[in-house]
């Protein structure tokens, strides 16, 4: 496997790997990492679909890409979709899987004419006082000294960063920056998270710094992420031929380890109540997805706080992981991620909203008619003053196929959830029913306090899930902690989604279930053909500086970091006129 870039690379088609048709795929996992694995198989690796066998414990595809419409609970989704035009992997799978909307397109040709005649972006990020606008005006607020902590973390090589956290970098002249209100609510970070991974994230997304205050750089698809990703790409697979296992649960997969090679002997399972065992060749590949950030969510209902009993460490992915991680150290150590779900946890809530009495105070927030079929509140609103941290968002409606067209379903989330009473409703978000979660969000959009309790209970259907696990990924890490996606001396099989170790790119993000997806299934079959590396803006001359400018709101960046350099570069100013250099510095205001 190998990265490349540019189009001779995008738009070519491998050879049919030798071999290929003697072999055979098992996923464990139909999340979007192993959907995309076989897809990926299908295509590139030119395997037959009726080859390959996919083992979901759940009743439906999807994983963390959820949507559904439940007759008795209404409509839920665990969360929004953020994505952007440099998902790299991601798109090269969705520009060959076909739409379910329009006949002769792809999904990918969907995405880009509705964002390219709908763009998104925010009329008002943050709110504060029940209901007004911050009016943050899209400053980052960044002052010399927080400037200088995040050039120090941007700085330090990884491996210095290996079990730290952001605390270690930063203290309260970052976290008073409208910074890090915009980044830890689009991102969903905590100061006790991996700097290492805050670390990626800013080299991964600095092409977006100036489009993070409004948002313009996320892009949405037109439905929740079921019907608009993961339905297209089932349906492109089971024309395929694929097979899909429901309510069947990995145990283990069992392993022959010898010091110059390691391969998959024996797949462990529970169908459907039946234990059953599969045994394994060197031509039969498994792609495991290890880890899962909603792994024991919960939901409640209008009426019903979400249960939150999962104790550290417990659930179906991580007993799969344990078990596999026990036979080799390259197999990662899961209770780095799973062990602390106080660190890991947050809730969020799916909102119906049922008659005319909600939808203007959510077009008084997004300044937009939420009812028109385009951009909403364009990304979320982030509630500054809110003792919960909560967030919430109205994507395209309708959100669902299925939904009416005088209903609004929108997605609030908090990031302190679980020991701070709000400031209407006095409870920790964690012990609150969907009407109570409803009232606070009112409460913030400025509902007189009079007629809160009756249109949430009312007006609205609202439906908490809590997630124990769904920033694991974010704790602190260092080398080895994730397996390799296919580690070394591997023969046939490999580690795919958010916990497996591939590099540059960041977690929590479609794109790296995708691409750990496609670089097992090119390193499995040597696929001759580059995975398309990650988008190297941050070696960009023109976008570290643009964007060290735009951070520090149009000043001179030289002036914070290097005052003494900037005296220098002052005097000689008639001398470098003409210098190339210059004249970039002076393009991308830095001089
Ligand atoms: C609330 C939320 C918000 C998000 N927001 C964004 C966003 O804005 N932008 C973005 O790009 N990404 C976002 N993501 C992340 C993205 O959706 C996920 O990273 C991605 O979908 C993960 O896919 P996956 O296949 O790697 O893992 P998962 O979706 O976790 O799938 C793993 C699958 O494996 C199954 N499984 C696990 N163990 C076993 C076993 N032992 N046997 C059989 N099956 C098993 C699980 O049931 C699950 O279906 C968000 C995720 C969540 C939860």
């Amino acid at each position: 496997m190998y990265y490349s870039n540019g189009n001779y690379e995008a738009f070519a088609r491998p050879v049919k790997p030798d071999g290929v048709d003697n072999k055979s795929a098992y996923m464990v996992g139909a999340g979007l990492a192993g959907l995309a694995a076989a897809a990926f198989l299908i295509r590139d690796g030119q395997m037959k679909g009726s080859n390959i066998h996919i083992f979901e414990e759940l009743k439906l595809a999807g994983g963390a890409c959820d949507g559904i419409h439940s007759p008795h609970v209404g409509f839920v989704c665990r969360g929004g979709r953020e994505m952007e035009n440099h998902f790299e992997c991601l798109w090269d799978l969705y520009r060959s899987i076909p739409s379910i909307e329009t006949e002769g397109v792809s999904v990918l040709d969907e995405f880009y004419w509705l964002n390219k005649r709908d763009p998104n972006y925010s009329l008002m990020r943050v709110s504060c006082n029940r209901g007004e606008d911050a009016q943050t005006d899209c400053k980052f607020d960044i002052n010399d000294k927080a400037a200088l902590q995040i050039l120090k973390l941007f700085m330090t090589p990884d491996e210095e960063l290996y079990d730290k956290r952001m605390d270690e970098f930063f203290d309260d002249d970052f976290y008073n920056t409208n910074f890090w209100i915009y980044w830890q609510t689009m991102f969903a970070f905590e100061k006790w998270h991996s700097a290492l991974e805050m670390k990626l994230y800013i080299y991964r997304f600095i092409h977006h710094i100036e489009g993070l205050p409004n948002l313009k750089a996320l892009k949405f698809a037109k439905y929740n992420s079921y019907e608009s990703l993961i339905l297209p790409l089932v349906r492109y697979l089971k024309a395929q031929g694929v097979d899909f296992q429901y309510d069947t649960r990995v145990t283990n997969v069992v392993f022959d380890i010898k010091p110059e090679k390691k391969v998959a002997k024996k797949i462990e399972l529970i169908k459907k109540g039946q234990s059953k065992t599969i045994d394994l060749t060197e031509n039969d590949l498994v792609i495991i997805t290890n880890g899962c950030n909603t792994e024991n969510s919960t939901l409640g209902d209008n009426d019903h706080a979400p249960d939150f009993s999962t104790k550290d460490g417990e659930g179906g992915c991580w007993e799969l992981w344990r078990n596999i991680a026990a036979q080799d150290p390259a197999f990662g150590r899961p209770e780095k991620f799973c062990s602390s779900i106080k660190e890991t946890n947050w809730e969020s809530a799916t909102v119906t909203t049922l008659d005319d009495r909600i939808p203007p105070y959510v077009q008084k927030m997004s300044k937009r008619d939420p009812f028109a079929g385009n951009v909403v509140t364009g990304g979320i609103i982030t509630v500054k003053d809110s003792n919960w941290l909560m967030s919430y968002t109205f994507n395209r409606q309708p959100h669902f196929k299925a939904q009416p067209k005088n209903q609004l379903v929108g997605w609030i989330y908090g990031l302190y959830c679980i020991d701070v009473p709000g400031n209407y409703v006095k409870k920790p978000m964690k012990d609150c029913t969907g009407i109570e979660i409803c009232e606070e969000w009112l409460y913030h959009m400025g509902v007189p306090v009079d007629q809160i309790h009756d249109m949430a209970s009312k007006s609205a259907n609202t439906i908490p899930c809590m997630m124990p696990y769904v920033t694991s990924f974010f704790m602190p890490r260092a080398e080895g902690d994730r397996p390799k996606v296919v580690p070394d001396g591997a023969v046939n099989f490999g580690f795919v989604g958010q916990f497996a170790d591939t590099f540059r790119d960041t977690v929590f993000t479609t794109e790296y279930s995708v691409r750990t997806a496609m670089e097992a299934v090119y390193t499995l079959l040597k696929v001759d053909r580059g995975v398309p590396e990650v988008f190297s803006s941050v070696y960009d001359i023109r976008v570290l500086l643009d964007s060290t400018s735009k951070l520090m709101d149009g000043r001179k960046p030289i002036e914070v970091m290097l005052p003494s350099l900037f005296t220098g570069i002052a005097a000689l100013k008639g001398k470098m006129d003409k210098n190339v250099v210059t004249k970039l510095l002076k393009r991308y205001n830095n001089v």
